[in-house]
């Protein structure tokens, strides 16, 4: 049995492998498709491999159908070094991440990865590439002494984020991957000194609001129904609404309130002469328990 700063040396010496192993990820976009994109499926291949690379025997493929992108299927990983007890103790993982958004904001190009002081920069470098990254790597060390414990290592890596989603972390819950008594450590959080873990996160709530007028020139507002006014009297009125009905505090969550914001509002006329017909706009609800 090694001792634990043999362990972390091995990993030291892993550090150049890992730096190329995570440029290599943000290489592959891996872009879901409610966001344009067609999912997971070149990083997995790539991923499939790298844990292959990292000691791990026994790896099972879980392809979830999804019909919204090109090759039809959401892939999750799943890999065990068996234990001798039932018990799994689990790093779970997301591969995908969100669009890049306005490349002229980047610094540096999201899909060429590069390490500028020490810091590597590239479009889900952190969020989750370095945390999948370190727990393959902390697997290949602890499969490099030939280790093996009283409860089965096992990790997940999963299409989509890390709550919620029904290609990704349902649908490996629906096959059972996970059972009663597991111990499940998901690190998409963090703070630089490593000193607080997260345990509670929000329900999320996307919603689309689409209200609709009568459109009309601007100089005879009379003859029609401005559909922007409207819509955002109704805004106001809402978040008025939740903000005093869903007041409470809990301090486990970070802000400790619940968090009810409005995101995207489309153009629904090209100029600016004519009442708006239809207003559509969303909301990024973030919800307490209580
Ligand atoms: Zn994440």
């Amino acid at each position: 049995m090694p001792s634990v700063d043999e362990l972390l040396a091995v990993i030291d010496g892993y550090k150049d492998e890992m730096i190329e192993a995570l440029k290599e990820l943000i290489r592959i976009p891996a872009i879901g498709p409610e966001n344009g994109g067609d999912g997971e499926f070149e990083r997995a291949r790539y991923l499939r491999e790298l844990v292959e690379h990292c000691g791990f025997e026994e790896i099972e493929l879980f392809d979830a159908l999804d019909e919204r992108v090109r090759l039809r299927l959401r892939p999750n990983i799943v890999a065990r070094k068996r234990g001798t007890s039932d018990q799994t103790a689990w790093i779970v993982t997301h591969m995908d991440t969100v669009p890049p958004g306005d490349l002229d904001s980047w610094s540096y190009p999201p899909f060429s990865p590069r390490v500028v002081d020490g810091k590597l920069y590239g479009l889900g470098a952190e969020d989750n590439g370095q945390a999948l990254i370190a727990s393959l790597f902390a697997a290949k060390a602890i499969n490099s002494f030939g280790l093996s414990g009283e409860k089965t290592m096992g990790l997940a890596l999963v299409a989509d984020e890390e709550c919620g989603n029904e290609k990704g972390i349902k649908f490996l819950i629906r096959e059972g991957v996970f059972r009663s008594g597991d111990l499940i450590y998901v690190p998409d959080y963090g703070v630089p000194d490593g000193s607080v873990i997260e345990v509670a996160e929000k329900s999320l709530l996307w919603l689309k609001i689409t209200v609709e007028g009568i459109q009309a020139h601007a100089s005879s507002p009379g003859k029609g129904i401005n559909a922007m006014k409207v819509g955002s009297k109704f805004m106001t009125f809402l978040l008025d609404h939740l903000t005093e009905k869903y007041g409470k505090l809990n301090d486990l969550f970070i802000p400790p309130n619940s968090t009810f914001e409005p995101t995207k509002r489309l153009q629904t006329v090209g100029n600016i002469n004519t009442i708006p017909a239809e207003d559509v706009f969303y909301f990024d609800f973030r919800v307490l328990p209580e």
